[in-house]
C-alpha cells in the first residue's frame, strides 16, 4: 500500500477578509477539511430587508466528505452567528468551542430548533485535538468577551497558528492572555500566522478595559434621570462592568431586547457578571422607581433598525419611551458603514429629549477589543512567523498590517494580502499562492420567528445576475387593511424601463396581500406571498429572476 507522502495543505477564508465581519478561515487536505469559526455580517442600509450576510457554502458543500470538525475562537456573532444556517448546508460532525461560546451556540441553536443538528465540545487552554492527521490546540487571548482563544493547527507540512480576535489587555477582566504559550509556540517555529487587523490602523496600545470603568462611572456620575445604555450583547466584559457600577452606584437595571437578556442570564450563570437577582427589574417596572433608579441596558448601538434602541427611539417600543432628561449613552465603536444608520437614532433620540452620548470613550475605537499596532508587532515578535496572512479586517487594514509586519521580521515578499477565496498552499513549511476556490456572499432574509427555522437562504447568483427588487409595504396588522400600498425599489434590474409593467407588479402584488390578509396570517406568509407574486410577474415580463426582498412595515 502505498502512503501518500506529502499532503500540501490549503489555507483561505471564505468570509473576513475584504471585510469585518462572516470570518470563517479553512485549512483543507486531500483528506481532511477543518474550519475556524462560522460568523455572520449585518448588512447596512443599502439591503433593505436582509437580516443577515454569511459566506457561500459551495466550497463546503462541494467537499462535503471531508469536513471533519469546526473550531470556534469566541462568542462573538462575527465568529458564530453563521452556524445556523452552516448546519442547515451541510453536516458537521463536531464543533469545537470554549466555555462561553458553547452555551452561546446552543442557546442560539435551540432558537432555530436544530439544537440536535451539531455535537458541541467545549475546549480549554490544554485541550488537544486530533483530527485526521492535523492536531489543534489553542493558546488564551485577551478580548471583549470571556473565553476567547487563538488556535494551532500543527500539519506534516508545517504550523498554523491563528490569533483569533484579540488585544493584549495587561489587566484583563477574567484570565489573562498566555502570553509564555504564545512565545513557546513562536520558538517551536511558526509556518503561517493569521492575525486580528481590526485596528491595525490604530497607533500605540489599546487601553485595557479597566480603563473603561472610569469613564463608566462618569457617565452614572454625570446622568440625572434615567441612563440607557446601548451596546452590543455579545460584549460580556462591557455589559459586566456597566452591570457592577449600576449595582454600586443603586441603579436597578431593566434589561431590553431579546439577545441582551441571553447574553445576561448567561454570562450570570457562569459567574461572569455578578449582579444579585434584586438588582435586576423588569422593563415594564420602571415607573415604579425614580427615574435616577434606573439603567436601561440594551441592544442597538449600531443603529440596528430591529433593535431595542431603534425602537425606543422611534417611539414603537412598549414599555420604554424617551423624556426629557434621559441620557442615552452609545457603548461600542461604529463598525464601519454603519454610521448613517447611527445617525439616525441619535437624531431621533435628541429629538424627543434625550441627552445623547456617542463621543466618550466608551464609543472610541480605542477601547474596542482589538489589537493596536504595538499590540500587533508584540505579537509577530513572539511568533516570529515565516509567512504572514493578515485577517479580519477590510482591504487597507490588511495592507497596514502588512508593512507593519515587515518592519519587525516578515518581508513583504512572505505576507499575503488576500480577498476571500483567494488560496495559499503549506508545502515542506513553504507557503505559495495557489487557485482560488468558490466563494461570495449569501444573502439572508428571515428574521421574524417563523422565518427563522426555514430562512429563505437567497442564491447570491440572483443579486449578481439579476439584480434586487425591494418591495415594501406598510400593513395595520390589527385591522388587516393595508396603509400604504406597496413600492418597488430596484437595483440591476434591467428592462425596467416600462412604469406599466412595474404598475402592474404593484397591483398583483397589492392583491394578493389584500387577499391573503383577509385569512388569518402572519409576517412570514405574507412575504412568501410578497416574493412568489413578484418573481412570477417580473419573470413573465422580463425573463428576469432578481432577488425579491418584501418589507413589511406594521403599524401595530
Ligand atoms: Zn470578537
Ligand atoms: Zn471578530
Amino acid at each position: 500500500m502505498n502512503r501518500i507522502i506529502s499532503m500540501p495543505i490549503s489555507i483561505y477564508a471564505l468570509g473576513g477578509l475584504g471585510e469585518v465581519g462572516k470570518n470563517m478561515y479553512c485549512i483543507e487536505n486531500e483528506e481532511t477539511l477543518i474550519i475556524i469559526d462560522a460568523g455572520v455580517r449585518f448588512p447596512g442600509v443599502e439591503l433593505p430587508g436582509i437580516d443577515y450576510i454569511v459566506p457561500d457554502f459551495t466550497h463546503l458543500k462541494n467537499n462535503r466528505n471531508k469536513i471533519k470538525a469546526l473550531f470556534i475562537t469566541h462568542g462573538h456573532e462575527d465568529h458564530i452567528g453563521g452556524i445556523p444556517f452552516l448546519l442547515q448546508t451541510v453536516n458537521i460532525p463536531v464543533i469545537y468551542a470554549p466555555r462561553l461560546a458553547a452555551a452561546l451556540i446552543k442557546n442560539r441553536l435551540e432558537e432555530y430548533r436544530i439544537g440536535d443538528r451539531a455535537k458541541i465540545v467545549e475546549y480549554d487552554d490544554n485541550s488537544v485535538f486530533n483530527v485526521d492527521s492535523m492536531r489543534v490546540s489553542f493558546f488564551r487571548v485577551t478580548h471583549s468577551i470571556p473565553d476567547s482563544f487563538g488556535v494551532v493547527v500543527d500539519t506534516k507540512e508545517g504550523r498554523i497558528m491563528s490569533t483569533g480576535d484579540f488585544k493584549v489587555d495587561l489587566t484583563p477582566i477574567g484570565p489573562d492572555i498566555d502570553l509564555t504559550k504564545i512565545a513557546q509556540l513562536g520558538n517551536e517555529g511558526v509556518d503561517l500566522l493569521l492575525s486580528d487587523s481590526t485596528n491595525a490602523e490604530q497607533e500605540g496600545y489599546t487601553p485595557s478595559e479597566k480603563n473603561v470603568l472610569d469613564s463608566i462611572k462618569e457617565v452614572f456620575e454625570n446622568a440625572q434621570g434615567r441612563l440607557i445604555i446601548s451596546t452590543f450583547s455579545s460584549n460580556i466584559s462591557r455589559i459586566q462592568q456597566i452591570c457592577e457600577v449600576a449595582v454600586q452606584m443603586g441603579r436597578k437595571i431593566a434589561i431590553v431586547g431579546r439577545s441582551m437578556e441571553k447574553a445576561v442570564e448567561i454570562s450570570r450563570g457562569f459567574g461572569y457578571i455578578h449582579v444579585p437577582d434584586n438588582s435586576i427589574i423588569q422593563v415594564q417596572d420602571i415607573r415604579q422607581y425614580r427615574t435616577s433608579e434606573i439603567l436601561i441596558l440594551c441592544t442597538g448601538s449600531q443603529g440596528e433598525p430591529m433593535a431595542a434602541l431603534s425602537r425606543i427611539a422611534n417611539g414603537e417600543h412598549k414599555d420604554v419611551h424617551i423624556q426629557p432628561g434621559d441620557t442615552v449613552v452609545f457603548s461600542s465603536s461604529a463598525i464601519p458603514g454603519n454610521g448613517i444608520m447611527i445617525e439616525r437614532v441619535v437624531n431621533q433620540l435628541a429629538r424627543a429629549g434625550a441627552e445623547v452620548v456617542t463621543n466618550s470613550i466608551l464609543s472610541d475605537i480605542h477601547s474596542s477589543g482589538h489589537p493596536s499596532k504595538q499590540e500587533l508587532r508584540l505579537m509577530l515578535k513572539l511568533v516570529k512567523p515565516k509567512y504572514f496572512m493578515p485577517m479580519h479586517g477590510e482591504y487597507r487594514m490588511l495592507r497596514i498590517h502588512s508593512e507593519l509586519a515587515a518592519t519587525v521580521g516578515v518581508p513583504l515578499e512572505n505576507s499575503f494580502i488576500l480577498d476571500n477565496g483567494d488560496t495559499l498552499t503549506l508545502s515542506k513549511h513553504k507557503v505559495t499562492r495557489s487557485y482560488p476556490v468558490e466563494h461570495g456572499n449569501t444573502y439572508i432574509d428571515g428574521k421574524d420567528i417563523n422565518g427563522l427555522v426555514n430562512a429563505v437562504i437567497e442564491d447570491r447568483k440572483n443579486l449578481t445576475d439579476d439584480g434586487m427588487v425591494a418591495i415594501t409595504i406598510s400593513i395595520d396588522s390589527k385591522n388587516n387593511k393595508i396603509v400604504v400600498p406597496p413600492e418597488f425599489y430596484s437595483k440591476g434590474l434591467i428592462n425596467q424601463g416600462s412604469v406599466h409593467f412595474i404598475d402592474e407588479c404593484k397591483h398583483l402584488v397589492e392583491k394578493a396581500v389584500r387577499e391573503k390578509l383577509m385569512t388569518k396570517t402572519n409576517f412570514a406568509e405574507l412575504k412568501t406571498v410578497i416574493k412568489s407574486v413578484a418573481s412570477a410577474a417580473i419573470f413573465d415580463k422580463t425573463n428576469c429572476s432578481p432577488m425579491i426582498i418584501p418589507v413589511i412595515m406594521s403599524k401595530n
